[in-house]
Protein backbone atom coordinates (compact mmCIF):
# COMPACT_ATOMS: atom_id res chain seq x y z
CA UNK A 1 0.00 0.00 0.00
CA UNK A 2 1.11 3.34 -0.77
CA UNK A 3 1.16 6.26 1.69
CA UNK A 4 0.37 9.37 1.04
CA UNK A 5 2.29 11.63 3.93
CA UNK A 6 -1.05 12.50 5.93
CA UNK A 7 -1.69 9.11 6.07
CA UNK A 8 1.41 7.76 7.12
CA UNK A 9 1.45 10.40 9.88
CA UNK A 10 -1.93 9.94 11.10
CA UNK A 11 -1.12 6.09 11.43
CA UNK A 12 2.01 6.68 12.79
CA UNK A 13 0.55 8.89 15.58
CA UNK A 14 -2.17 6.46 16.33
CA UNK A 15 0.56 3.91 16.54
CA UNK A 16 2.77 5.45 18.61
CA UNK A 17 -0.03 6.73 20.27
CA UNK A 18 -1.04 3.11 20.97
CA UNK A 19 2.23 1.61 22.21
CA UNK A 20 2.58 4.17 24.51
CA UNK A 21 -0.70 3.22 26.02
CA UNK A 22 -0.39 -0.39 26.60
CA UNK A 23 3.65 -0.09 27.73
CA UNK A 24 1.73 2.01 30.59
CA UNK A 25 -0.30 -1.18 31.06
CA UNK A 26 2.04 -3.22 31.03
CA UNK A 27 3.98 -0.96 33.51
CA UNK A 28 1.53 -1.54 36.05
CA UNK A 29 0.73 -5.27 35.50
CA UNK A 30 4.93 -5.38 35.98
CA UNK A 31 4.57 -3.87 39.47
CA UNK A 32 1.55 -5.74 40.59
CA UNK A 33 3.51 -8.45 39.62
CA UNK A 34 6.80 -7.30 41.36
CA UNK A 35 8.94 -7.09 39.02
CA UNK A 36 10.53 -3.55 39.21
CA UNK A 37 12.79 -4.09 36.52
CA UNK A 38 10.61 -5.23 33.90
CA UNK A 39 8.20 -2.24 35.09
CA UNK A 40 11.00 0.10 34.37
CA UNK A 41 11.32 -1.09 30.78
CA UNK A 42 8.34 -0.89 29.62
CA UNK A 43 7.77 2.69 31.58
CA UNK A 44 11.43 3.84 29.38
CA UNK A 45 9.23 2.35 26.39
CA UNK A 46 6.21 4.15 27.47
CA UNK A 47 8.49 7.38 27.68
CA UNK A 48 9.77 6.53 24.41
CA UNK A 49 7.00 6.17 22.69
CA UNK A 50 5.04 9.40 24.31
CA UNK A 51 8.31 11.29 22.89
CA UNK A 52 8.42 9.93 19.24
CA UNK A 53 4.44 10.62 18.83
CA UNK A 54 5.32 14.20 20.40
CA UNK A 55 7.96 14.78 18.38
CA UNK A 56 5.68 13.18 14.97
CA UNK A 57 2.92 15.41 16.20
CA UNK A 58 5.14 18.38 15.54
CA UNK A 59 6.32 17.22 12.03
CA UNK A 60 2.51 17.01 11.42
CA UNK A 61 1.66 20.56 12.42
CA UNK A 62 -0.12 22.75 9.97
CA UNK A 63 -0.72 19.46 8.19
CA UNK A 64 -4.91 18.72 8.25
CA UNK A 65 -4.49 14.76 9.23
CA UNK A 66 -7.15 12.40 8.35
CA UNK A 67 -9.33 10.79 10.77
CA UNK A 68 -8.67 7.13 11.21
CA UNK A 69 -11.69 4.78 11.76
CA UNK A 70 -8.89 1.50 11.92
CA UNK A 71 -5.52 1.10 10.83
CA UNK A 72 -3.55 -1.67 10.62
CA UNK A 73 -0.71 -3.22 12.06
CA UNK A 74 -2.59 -2.11 16.12
CA UNK A 75 -1.36 -4.28 18.59
CA UNK A 76 -2.76 -7.41 19.41
CA UNK A 77 -4.56 -7.78 22.49
CA UNK A 78 -2.93 -9.66 25.37
CA UNK A 79 -3.05 -13.50 25.54
CA UNK A 80 -5.31 -15.14 27.80
CA UNK A 81 -3.46 -15.85 30.41
CA UNK A 82 -6.33 -17.62 33.84
CA UNK A 83 -9.43 -16.19 34.27
CA UNK A 84 -10.15 -12.05 32.97
CA UNK A 85 -9.74 -11.04 36.41
CA UNK A 86 -6.87 -12.60 37.08
CA UNK A 87 -5.08 -11.53 33.91
CA UNK A 88 -3.24 -8.63 35.26
CA UNK A 89 -1.51 -10.49 37.67
CA UNK A 90 -0.84 -13.69 36.42
CA UNK A 91 1.06 -12.22 33.00
CA UNK A 92 4.71 -13.36 34.06
CA UNK A 93 7.00 -10.68 32.71
CA UNK A 94 8.67 -13.32 30.07
CA UNK A 95 5.26 -13.34 28.65
CA UNK A 96 4.81 -9.50 28.83
CA UNK A 97 8.18 -9.07 27.18
CA UNK A 98 7.11 -11.61 24.47
CA UNK A 99 3.96 -9.78 23.84
CA UNK A 100 5.04 -6.70 23.68
CA UNK A 101 8.08 -7.78 21.06
CA UNK A 102 5.84 -9.47 19.00
CA UNK A 103 3.99 -5.82 18.53
CA UNK A 104 7.06 -4.12 18.21
CA UNK A 105 8.38 -6.64 15.47
CA UNK A 106 4.69 -5.73 13.64
CA UNK A 107 5.45 -1.97 13.85
CA UNK A 108 8.85 -2.09 12.43
CA UNK A 109 7.68 -4.43 9.44
CA UNK A 110 4.72 -1.97 8.92
CA UNK A 111 7.48 0.98 8.86
CA UNK A 112 9.60 -0.97 6.42
CA UNK A 113 6.78 -2.11 4.25
CA UNK A 114 5.97 1.75 3.81
CA UNK A 115 9.89 2.42 3.36
CA UNK A 116 9.89 -0.24 0.50
CA UNK A 117 7.18 1.38 -1.14
CA UNK A 118 7.46 4.82 -1.15
CA UNK A 119 9.31 6.58 -3.76
CA UNK A 120 13.09 7.10 -3.80
CA UNK A 121 13.96 10.49 -1.96
CA UNK A 122 10.31 11.17 -0.27
CA UNK A 123 9.82 12.39 2.89
CA UNK A 124 7.97 9.18 3.30
CA UNK A 125 10.54 7.13 2.87
CA UNK A 126 12.97 8.90 5.08
CA UNK A 127 10.79 9.00 8.15
CA UNK A 128 9.32 5.59 7.31
CA UNK A 129 13.21 4.03 7.22
CA UNK A 130 14.40 5.84 10.55
CA UNK A 131 10.97 4.70 12.35
CA UNK A 132 12.00 1.45 11.63
CA UNK A 133 14.82 1.68 12.91
CA UNK A 134 14.12 2.80 15.95
CA UNK A 135 11.50 0.08 16.63
CA UNK A 136 14.56 -2.57 15.69
CA UNK A 137 16.48 -1.09 18.52
CA UNK A 138 13.00 -1.41 20.57
CA UNK A 139 12.92 -4.67 19.54
CA UNK A 140 16.51 -5.60 20.41
CA UNK A 141 16.07 -3.95 23.97
CA UNK A 142 13.23 -6.45 24.77
CA UNK A 143 15.62 -9.63 22.98
CA UNK A 144 17.78 -8.69 25.37
CA UNK A 145 15.41 -8.40 28.52
CA UNK A 146 13.78 -11.35 27.68
CA UNK A 147 17.24 -13.33 27.74
CA UNK A 148 17.58 -12.58 31.70
CA UNK A 149 14.03 -13.26 32.51
CA UNK A 150 13.16 -16.48 33.56
CA UNK A 151 10.62 -18.62 31.33
CA UNK A 152 7.51 -19.14 33.24
ZN1 LIG B 1 8.58 0.84 19.46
Amino acid sequence: MIYSLEDFLAHAIAMEDESAERYLELADMMEAHNNLDVSKVFRDMNHYSQLHRDSIMERASGINLPKLKSWEFRWTSPPEVGDEDGFDYMMEPFNALEYARGNEVRAMFFYQGVANSAEEGSEIKELATEFAEEEKEHTEALDKWMGITPRP
